[in-house]
């Protein structure tokens, strides 16, 4: 079942703090429009851009973090140590190949890992409620490059 992403955020936010302010919202309306990987930062530069939204930034990292916290967010970090986030979105799962060289992210979404996770997870009895995998690499570009300077 398709969840709104703000009843699941109000519902989270009643258990620990209690408030879901405007900003809040608006916050959480802009980066569900965002469809790829992002950073803070960008995401910050964006919503500054309307003149409306006046937003501290203290308040843009806290409700990222309780946005990851609620489920509603991915965290993908890079080896050189970007941090990137994007919209997690239940039915669109989806597990990312990160390029060590030049910092691609590929997405990877197969029905064999769902489906292992889930065996794995039921006979541990264990409820997941979140999931990050990650494999750090090389992509093919890259790949032929480091070929090309060592031949
Ligand atoms: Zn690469
Ligand atoms: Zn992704």
């Amino acid at each position: 079942m398709r969840q709104n992403p703000h009843k699941v955020f109000e519902t989270y936010l009643a258990q620990h703090e209690g408030r879901y302010t405007s900003q809040k919202r608006v916050i959480v309306d802009t980066i569900f429009k965002i469809k790829h990987h992002f950073e803070v930062e960008d995401f910050i530069d964006t919503l500054r851009a309307d003149p409306l939204h006046k937003l501290s930034r203290a308040t843009v990292y806290r409700t990222v973090k309780q946005l990851l916290d609620a489920g509603l967010l991915q965290k993908i970090a890079t080896r050189d140590g970007r941090v990137f986030y994007e919209r997690s979105v239940p039915e669109k799962h989806h597990d990312h190949l990160i390029c060590n060289s030049c910092g691609k992210i590929l997405e990877i979404k197969e029905d064999v890992i769902e489906t292992y996770l889930e065996q794995v997870c039921a006979k541990m009895d264990f409820a997941p409620e979140y999931r990050s995998l990650h494999v750090y690499g090389q992509c093919g570009k890259c790949q032929k490059k480091a070929g090309h300077s060592t031949s």
